[in-house]
């Protein structure tokens, strides 16, 4: 064990035998009482010396015997250690990917607060490099969170999309300038290849289809596919239960979510029910605008607000990627030119969507009894 204490936070002593380590409430942690003594030897646990030496370098500096094993077994209880040796036969693969370490070193920074556990941030590493994403879209948003997947290490990231790449397409972190004119699933995969830390991982047949999606990402060009999506394309994740993700930006309104976990939070069959429900008008309005989007030329997307939505939605799926549930499991987030408040809006199930997912939970004790 070559024990490292978590570099992502730092460390400030609130008061002589109290230490903080963090900044921000999220991950802040107050370690205490440490007397001094133990105190400098905090520093000393930095991942280039292993337990034995540890041991005698406290000894020399005339602590107590055990003192460092219970420092030790301290900082794992705060979750603030990690160690060099940890984390499993993947999380040594990626040891052995320098190029991928250096280039993911503030994403696993960002991994080792979320992941606990020592070697939480390359088991997150590895993790993500098994795991196949699609993104639906290759517009402004669309394109932008592919790549940011793909540089996050997302292993797999496909994108989806009709037609040439136009120059509205263009945005900085998305499509190039150069992309204009190809075919958009070429530039998308493209500008995937390009964004991803060193080679994407082996697979068994790389033609073949691979695992299952773990998300789709709903980004569409046509922001309204993303306000008011269409039950029938849903159908088929719904079916399957992969989780799908909403996002884009329509009329000046950006929108991140709702993450859908098929048959446990609204889908797009009940996002649809639910407004019929309270305005009549609705499937009328709906018909009217779909058809006035597809003659539209141009749509309205201001290009800060394409950004912060394709890195928030980024974000979100990288998040549940992760494990964790984000603020868009089963909520629309919005923000609005030119105030760009984000405001959200919790989505219910419908009792009538055949994706059940208004259906009443099983009662384990019920079924017992
Ligand atoms: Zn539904």
């Amino acid at each position: 064990m070559y024990p490292k204490v978590k570099p992502a936070l730092a460390r400030a002593w609130r008061d002589l035998q109290t230490v903080q380590f963090g900044v921000t409430p999220a991950h802040a942690v107050v370690l205490g009482p440490v007397d001094t003594a133990t105190g400098s030897l905090i520093d000393r646990i930095d991942g280039t010396r292993g337990m034995e030496l540890l041991r005698a370098e406290a000894r020399a500096a005339g602590l107590a015997e055990g003192r460092l094993d219970e420092l030790v077994r301290r900082l794992a209880g705060a979750g603030l250690l990690d160690d060099l040796t940890a984390g499993g036969p993947r999380a040594q693969a990626v040891r052995r990917r320098p190029e991928v370490l250096e280039r993911l070193g503030p994403d696993m920074g960002s991994l080792s607060l979320v992941h606990r556990e020592p070697g939480g941030d390359l088991r997150g590493v590895a993790a993500r490099r098994a795991i196949r994403v699609q993104v639906r879209g290759s517009g402004r948003v669309g394109a932008a969170v592919a790549a940011v997947l793909a540089g996050a290490g997302v292993g797999r990231v496909e994108v989806l999309d009709g037609g040439r790449v136009t120059a509205a397409d263009v945005a900085p972190g998305g499509l190039g300038p150069a992309s204009v004119g190809r075919l958009r699933a070429e530039a998308a995969a493209a500008l995937v290849r390009e964004s991803a830390p060193g080679r994407p991982p082996r697979t068994g047949d790389p033609e073949g289809p691979g695992p299952a999606p773990a998300l789709v990402v709903v980004a569409p060009r046509d922001g309204l596919q993303a306000w008011a999506p269409d039950p029938a394309v849903a159908a088929d994740w719904v079916g399957s239960g992969t989780p799908h993700l909403y996002a884009g930006v329509l009329e000046g309104t950006g929108l991140v979510g709702p993450l859908v976990l098929p048959g446990a939070t609204a889908c797009a069959g009940c996002m649809e029910r639910d407004r019929v429900d309270r305005d009549p008008a609705w499937p009328r309005m709906l018909v009217q605008w779909r058809s006035a989007h597809r003659r539209r030329a141009t749509a309205a997307c201001d290009l800060g607000l394409s950004t912060a939505v394709a890195g928030l939605t980024a974000a979100h799926a990288l998040a549940f990627l992760d494990g964790e549930l984000p603020a868009s499991t089963a909520t629309r987030w919005e923000a609005a030119l030119p105030g760009l408040h984000w405001e959200h809006s919790a989505l219910r199930p419908h009792p009538d969507c055949p994706c059940a997912a208004a259906a009443p939970a099983v009662d384990a004790g019920a079924v017992r009894s």
